[in-house]
């Protein structure tokens, strides 16, 4: 018989799915609620869909509070999505650097149209605050040469990650690093635009 994935269902819309597909969070002993991004923490665990629309419903509807029956400390649903937000941008940030210290990251308008022109980097990452016509270049080059391109983070940032001036775009070779960076960013992606939570 084949191993079934464990499944649990999303405080927020009560969907049952495989929990690696949920946001885990558990609870500290001062019955804090703790985001457990990378499904270590101990702890019984309370799930949501990965999607700021479930995430804010059971907050807001103190689903939390039921499935551990008794007070949970939080932040406001907006609060707690900026956490879940933070850490993962922390997560994709990290795996940035370690691509970058691996010399598998290209940046800069010149270099980035090159690399795709000339090769299929892995990812291609837009600065959020580029201009909308460049952002399109760009996103329109990497489609064509079959790159997924996330917007995330900004000039300034991206640039700092990497020891360098604003840098609007920046490409990760094909390398050890694109699979679990592209799959950091669609947890991402997923947080903010994917959701099942119809309400
Ligand atoms: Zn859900």
């Amino acid at each position: 018989m084949p191993r079934t994935e464990p499944q649990r269902s999303c405080l927020g819309c009560r969907e049952v799915k495989d929990k690696k597909d949920l946001l885990r969070f558990v609870l500290a002993p001062d019955r804090t609620l703790v985001p457990d991004l990378l499904n270590k923490l101990p702890g019984r665990g309370a799930y949501t869909c990965m999607s700021k629309l479930c995430l804010k419903a059971a907050a807001d509807r103190k689903q939390f509070a039921r499935s551990y029956r008794g007070e949970v400390k939080h932040a406001g649903a907006d609060e707690l999505v900026n956490q879940v937000a933070l850490r993962l941008e922390e997560r994709i940030v990290s795996y940035l650097a370690l691509a970058n210290k691996a010399g598998k990251v290209v940046s800069g308008s010149d270099m980035v149209a090159e690399a795709l022109r000339k090769r299929s980097p892995g990812v291609l990452f837009i600065a959020a605050d580029i201009s909308p016509e460049i952002g399109q270049k760009f996103a329109h080059l990497a489609c064509k040469s079959g790159v997924p391109c996330f917007n995330l983070l900004d000039k300034g940032r991206l640039g700092a990650l990497l020891g360098k001036e604003l840098r609007s775009v920046a490409a990760i070779e094909q390398s050890g690093f694109v699979e679990t960076i592209t799959r950091e960013l669609k947890r991402y992606r997923n947080f903010f635009e994917g959701g099942t939570q119809s309400q």
